[in-house]
């Protein structure tokens, strides 16, 4: 069996090893021209489903490197004033552990067949069943099964399923990352928690190493070559519904809005990497039409793309990963026909996929900050 995975994000990258681990042909098709070619670092909370499915992804001999690159989530989420009062809470936080996306993307690429600058442009099924995926700059690839990985505005399902098309929230946030030094001890009760200024909220999270990643990978595999990166602060503001037109930076957005904030809140902000701040809008993909189960298929934000406020699109695409993961096994195994076992894996990934959005956007008001009602500050 051979299957082509289009995407090389964490969903697409996982599957890919899952399958390379039970000895499947994959190869992977990534429109970047480079996998550094974009910053690719803020740190995610993977959940209890969504650590166990990429773990189940990886090779037991990497799990040791795993446990030492993530820390474990904070259970304690308080909504703060701009001068770090609590004025609320936001409730229970999520469980899990805390990984940053740039570490385990360089975990789960090491050892693949990767082939960057690889955009897809379309497919065709072919007569004999299998799927033969179109590109940019480089001839057709075919494969007994083309999963598409790519993401929110994929290309594979504008061909799949056309009538799919993501819903921009209007909701626009900036995100960035500062170096976490001992001059921001004073924030640390602030990490995991939402800042409530006016009009503007403002998130932040830690992300301690327990092991420099480079050097936990020296240690435990030295096969696997992970970046050179120390711990730091991801801060991202949810902006008010004007967004953010005017501000010549990301971080001049965020400044702006932080007139006689804490001084140590301005000071993490204005240290922060501009190479890493960027603007970002909200889109989501709701699951609905639903198609012949066949040579070609979707996972992760492909197929339902989450609010980030929801906190569970890497969950998620991850978990369609170990899922596909081991109907593909048991399909190349001769125990299950391959098309019955895409359908199982749609079947139930339709379900818990639209369960997901439907969770990220009940989540996204309580993130939202509102344009009537003055900050606390
Ligand atoms: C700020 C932020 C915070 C988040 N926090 C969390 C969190 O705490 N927990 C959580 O579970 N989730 C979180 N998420 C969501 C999570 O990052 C995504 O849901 C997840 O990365 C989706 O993975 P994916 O593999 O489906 O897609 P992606 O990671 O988007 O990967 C898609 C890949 O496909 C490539 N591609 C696109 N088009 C083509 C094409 N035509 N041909 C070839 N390649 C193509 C892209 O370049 C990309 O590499 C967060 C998201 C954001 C933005």
């Amino acid at each position: 069996m051979r299957v082509s995975v289009v995407g090389a994000g964490l969903g697409g990258l996982a599957l890919a090893q899952g399958l390379r681990g039970a000895g499947i042909e994959a190869d992977v098709y990534e429109r970047d021209p480079g996998i550094t070619a974009r910053f690719q670092g803020y740190r995610l909370v993977l959940d209890p489903i969504g650590f166990q499915a990429v773990r189940a992804c990886l090779p037991a001999r990497w799990h040791a490197l795993l446990d030492e690159i993530v820390m474990h989530a904070s259970a304690e989420q308080m909504v703060l004033d701009p001068q770090l009062n609590e004025v609320g809470r936001l409730g229970a936080g999520r469980t899990g552990v805390v990984v940053d996306r740039q570490v385990l993307r360089h975990l789960l690429l090491t050892g693949l067949n990767v082939h960057t600058d690889a955009a897809l442009t379309g497919y065709d099924v072919l007569d004999d069943g299998r799927a033969r995926a179109r590109f940019a700059r480089r001839g057709p690839a075919t494969a007994d099964l083309l999963v598409g990985a790519d993401g929110v505005a994929s290309a594979v399902r504008g061909v799949l399923s056309p009538l799919t098309v993501p819903t921009d929230t209007g909701v626009r946030f900036v995100i960035g990352r500062t170096p976490l030094t001992e001059e921001f001890a004073a924030l640390s009760r602030a990490y995991g928690s939402k800042i409530a200024g006016d009009g503007v909220s403002l998130m932040l999270g830690a992300m301690r190493f327990p092991t420099p990643p480079k050097q936990a990978a020296e240690q435990l595999a030295p096969e696997v070559a992970l970046p050179d990166i120390g711990d730091y602060v991801r801060w991202a503001m949810i902006l008010p519904p004007d967004g953010s037109a005017g501000d010549p930076t990301a971080q001049d957005a965020v400044l702006s809005r932080m007139e006689g904030w804490h001084p140590q809140l301005r000071a993490l902000i204005e240290q922060a990497d501009p190479d890493n701040s960027a603007l970002l809008s909200i889109r989501v993909v709701e699951p609905s039409e639903r198609w012949a189960p066949g040579p070609v298929t979707l996972l992760g934000d492909a197929a339902h793309a989450t609010s980030p406020t929801g906190g569970n699109g890497a969950n998620t695409a991850l978990r369609d990963a170990d899922l596909l993961r081991r109907g593909l096994i048991e399909a190349a195994g001769g125990r299950r026909d391959l098309v019955d076992a895409v359908g199982g894996y749609e079947r139930q990934m339709f379900a818990y996929g639209a369960e997901a959005v439907r969770r990220s956007l009940a989540a996204l008001p309580a993130f939202v900050p509102d344009p009537q009602r003055p900050g606390p500050a």
